[in-house]
């Protein structure tokens, strides 16, 4: 087909990988016959990253740069990634190889084929370890439980859309606190899977502590949920059943109500904790809420290499989603060119 690849790769100190990277990635995109750009973003790394991406930009007019003013995440790094990038195909990928680079010639062949989107699925993570990869499944099953989207079972953020999704996007989907595979995932459009294997990091170490996710994947449930906040319903149900249970059996009694210290500590606890629970659930809303309210920037661009913001791709009539609110995005990406 011959058109517009670009390969959105997340860079947050990854100095001990990037070349391997680029090497590799290289060797695949000169093989293939689409025209391609390698966009890195680099989400404030405070090592040598920037550096090494620079000398790579300086080299080969293929690797373009967006540098964060500081870390902002990996999810904010592919969503400007998505916002920079001006291929007819755009894949998101990780810099330290656990996303294999070779599977850039299967995401080429289905996007040729008129696919949007692409799963890329994970067969198996042998470095995660079995805690993360416990609690990724657990994870899955009970998003999918609670949403009404359905969810891909280990989808990753290897993924790879077309120039018509990255445009709902990037003008539609600017939640600050978001789950960008999880959009991916429910736009529509054709979309297939392509299984891989993820490999084990080729050096430097994970960024994504135990907390994080946690703080994702709670934050990932509530984006796409609203089950939690009707908890509070179900539990005043369940209260007063319980009220007029003990208050017929109290009243019926004979010899009045059974003393009980202990009963009545217990019950009470039990209900402060139910209570307060909601109360906590009813906070992390409103502090998501609160966050879109702020509307703060997604993420703020120090620099760019190699980007040229006025060769912009306008979709032909008909696809070109919400011509008007682009001026909107474009205010909100920053707009920074070099
Ligand atoms: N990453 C990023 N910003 C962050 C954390 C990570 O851009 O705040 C990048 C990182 O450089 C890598 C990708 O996101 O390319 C995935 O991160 P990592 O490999 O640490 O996650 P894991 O594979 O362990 O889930
Ligand atoms: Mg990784």
């Amino acid at each position: 087909m011959g058109n517009l690849l670009s390969v959105v790769v997340s860079v947050y100190n990854e100095e001990a990988v990037l070349r391997q990277f680029y090497g590799e990635a290289k060797k695949v995109l000169t093989a293939i016959d689409w025209d391609y750009e390698l966009l890195f973003v680099n989400d404030g790394s405070r090592d040598k990253s920037l550096e090494i991406l620079q000398e790579l930009a300086a080299e080969d007019a293929h690797v373009k740069i967006v540098s964060f003013s500081r870390n902002f995440g990996h999810e904010a790094a592919m969503i400007a990634g998505i916002d920079y990038s001006k291929g007819d195909g755009i894949i998101c990928m990780d810099a330290d190889l656990q996303h294999p680079p070779e599977c850039i010639v299967q995401i080429a062949d289905k996007l040729d084929q008129g696919f949007e989107i692409i799963n890329m699925v994970r067969t198996k993570n042998e470095s995660a370890g079995w805690f993360k990869n416990l609690a990724s499944s657990a994870f899955y099953k009970l998003i999918n439980l609670l949403s009404d989207v359905k969810f891909e079972n280990n989808a990753s953020d290897f993924f790879a859309v077309s120039r018509r999704v990255a445009e709902v996007l990037k003008v539609s989907y600017r939640e600050k606190v978001r789950f960008l595979r999880g959009y991916v995932q429910n736009v529509g459009f054709a979309k297939t899977t392509i299984s891989y294997e993820a490999g084990i990091r080729a050096a430097g170490e994970s960024k994504y502590s135990i907390r994080k996710l946690l703080q994702f994947s709670v934050n990932t449930i509530i984006c796409f949920s609203n089950l939690p906040l009707k908890l509070g319903i179900y539990a005043g149900i369940m209260a007063a059943f319980l009220g007029v249970v003990v208050m017929v059996y109290t009243l019926f009694t004979r010899g009045g109500a059974p003393s009980g210290y202990a009963t009545i500590v217990v019950l009470n606890c039990f209900m402060f904790a139910i209570l307060f629970l909601i109360v906590g659930i009813m906070g992390e809303y409103m502090s998501i809420l609160f966050a879109e309210l702020k509307d703060r920037p997604i993420y703020i661009v120090a620099e760019t290499k190699n980007i040229d913001c006025r060769e912009r791709k306008i979709l032909p009539e008909g696809q070109d989603f919400a011509a008007e609110k682009r001026k909107e995005a474009d205010a909100g990406f920053g707009g920074h060119c070099d």
